[in-house]
């Protein structure tokens, strides 16, 4: 994706849903299982989109 450094570009790592699906092995009772969570996106912050690097003059 070269959407990246355009302003207001939707975040590639969330595809924009601000969240990202954060799979995790837990062991419960003794059988490991996966447990898919979520997570605030950390790139854009939960806003699902990027802001670009150069701001807005
Ligand atoms: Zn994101």
């Amino acid at each position: 994706m070269d959407d990246d450094f355009e302003l207001g570009a939707l975040c590639s790592s969330c595809e924009g849903e601000g969240r990202v699906s954060d799979p995790k092995v837990a062991v419960i009772a003794g059988v490991p299982q996966t447990v898919v969570t979520s997570r605030p996106c950390r790139w854009c912050e939960d806003s699902g989109r990027r802001r670009g690097l150069r701001p807005p003059v």
